[in-house]
């Protein structure tokens, strides 16, 4: 018998990526294991099975691993919010602060009709920076965000506060 894992436990920590200094959690080693790739899925969806969802948007990059399996799980369409340049049809943008700088992420301007409810995907949570941005771009288009929901939360960071002041309900598998 496979000793069970939980979700934490197949994630590893790469130092000093991408910067000096930086532990960066990478979970492209939950993703490539079987079992730790269905259980994180499932974890995500968990609270979601049964409520009324109408679609999924996942933010660049792997909250589109996670938000494609999430959507075909659920049955519902799936959404990419994408970073600058990189969707072909007319968008709305959103720019946010990055340690160094900032970002701008965009969305399909038909992606969302208004009073859609949407689950909102990431891999990671840290500032929240770029949440805040794609829950901006949601609710711009008129969606109404029933819940944001992440793998791993990096408490010291404050993203999730951020979120949850907006009024977001966020739910993350490990810290
Ligand atoms: P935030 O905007 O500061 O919350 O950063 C979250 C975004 O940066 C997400 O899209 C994450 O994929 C990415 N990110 C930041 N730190 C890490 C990390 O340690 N591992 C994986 N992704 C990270």
């Amino acid at each position: 018998m496979p000793v069970l894992r939980t979700v934490k436990d197949y994630i590893r920590t790469i130092v000093d990526f991408p910067h000096e200094g930086i532990l960066f959690r990478d979970v492209t080693t939950l993703f490539a294991d079987p079992r730790g790739f269905r259980m994180a899925i499932d974890q995500m969806l968990h609270p979601y099975a049964g409520e009324q969802i109408d679609k999924v948007v996942g933010l660049e990059a792997r909250g589109f691993i996670l938000g494609g399996a999430i959507a075909h799980q659920l049955s519902l369409g799936f959404v990419p919010i994408r970073k600058k340049g990189k969707l072909p049809g007319a968008v709305i943008s959103e720019d946010y602060q990055l340690e160094y700088g900032e970002a701008i992420v965009e969305i399909h301007d038909d992606a969302i009709q208004p009073g859609e409810k949407i689950l909102l995907v990431d891999d990671l949570l840290a500032t929240g920076g770029t949440a805040q941005a794609g829950i901006r771009l949601i609710e711009r288009l008129g969606g109404e965000i029933m819940g944001c929901a992440f793998i791993v939360d990096l408490p010291e960071l404050g993203g999730r506060q951020k979120l949850e002041a907006m009024g977001m309900d966020v739910h993350v598998l490990c810290e």
